[in-house]
């Protein structure tokens, strides 16, 4: 447990067998409100834990008073239908988080011609197509995934004793929750103690693509300037004095990005090519991930001016500027 000020926060860490170590989200006392932010998965780990952390803090269920959702991906979202069928307490979360959440049909359907259309830019070919069809229901989809209550969209930039600001990067409609009186920062998925974050190539509202490593670095140095005491984050221990973490994040996407420049140097043109190349039969198994690792640097190096890219047949090549 954690205590500072009128704010008691009780962690509720699910150790997970990958690599992501553990699923957390976070019950959060203050003096007129016990808040939950994010609520797992929906399993019988996370539900039970969730009941063991109420009671050792003599709370039940019916005792929490609202959900604020970092983001809207399954890990963080999972236990918000069973909490809210139990008793009806508000459910809040970014706009663009509402649209999956609820499966807006013309949402989703564009999400889905955006993968296509993007792969087959990428050079995925057949490949890609058949990875878009294959994760049309579970990952793109997700129709069983459903929030079924009224979500409420985070309307100004200050709730229930947090202020709130966008951090995209791991996904568009990630925020954090920030109180300034202890310096605390609940981060979503935005900083790990143990593994750097993905940051996932998504449409925005209007369906043109996010540049998502640009915005997790934007988002990595927004919350470096807060100079924040803790950091809860959704999966492995939670991070006391940020500072030097965050520095080593940012430092990372350079150093990593400069490996690309070789990469493409090499003769490795298009998105697809350097995915094989550096991700190996990964390519394959994690396609969405690999894809959106690549994407991300190469945006990331073309708005820095060291890249640059032609369209040929219908494919993005990429190329390293020519310095004279
Ligand atoms: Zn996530």
């Amino acid at each position: 447990m954690y205590k500072k000020n009128n704010m008691e926060v009780y962690p509720v860490m699910v150790p997970t067998s990958n690599k992501l170590a553990s699923i957390n989200f976070f019950l959060v006392k203050q003096a007129n409100s016990l808040t939950l932010i994010d609520a797992g998965l929906n399993n019988d780990d996370c539900w039970n834990a969730l009941q063991l952390t109420l009671k050792d803090h003599d709370y039940t269920l019916t005792d929490i008073t609202g959900i604020l959702l970092t983001h809207n991906h399954i890990d963080h979202i999972g236990l918000v239908n069973r909490i809210v069928s139990t008793h009806s307490i508000p459910v809040y979360a970014h706009p663009y988080a509402k649209l999956i959440l609820k499966r807006d049909t013309q949402y989703m359907k564009m999400r889905i011609e955006f993968f296509r259309k993007l792969y087959q830019e990428m050079g995925c070919g057949e490949f890609g197509d058949k990875q878009v069809d294959d994760a049309r229901n579970p990952i793109i989809l997700r129709e069983n995934k459903t929030i079924h209550c009224e979500i409420q969209e985070f309307t100004n930039n200050h709730l229930i004793g947090f202020d709130i600001f966008e951090i995209p990067g791991h996904t568009p409609d990630q925020v954090a929750f920030y109180n300034k009186e202890c310096k605390w920062l609940f981060a979503g998925d935005l900083l790990m103690q143990h593994i750097p974050s993905n940051a996932m190539v998504e449409p925005n509202y209007d369906g043109t693509r996010t540049k998502s490593l640009v915005q997790q670095k934007q988002s990595l140095e927004k919350c470096l300037s807060l100079n924040s005491e803790l950091v809860f984050s959704g999966h492995g221990s939670t991070i006391e004095n940020p500072v030097d973490l965050l520095k080593e994040r940012i430092k990372e996407i350079d150093e990593k990005a400069n490996k690309y420049i070789n990469i493409i140097q090499s003769g490795n043109s298009t998105a697809s090519g350097i995915a094989q190349f550096v991700y190996k039969e990964k390519y394959e198994q994690q396609f969405f991930n690999t894809m959106s690792k690549v994407i991300g640097y190469l945006d990331y190096l073309e708005l820095q001016g060291k890249i640059t890219k032609e369209m040929e047949k219908g494919i993005w090549h990429y190329y390293c500027r020519e310095w004279s």
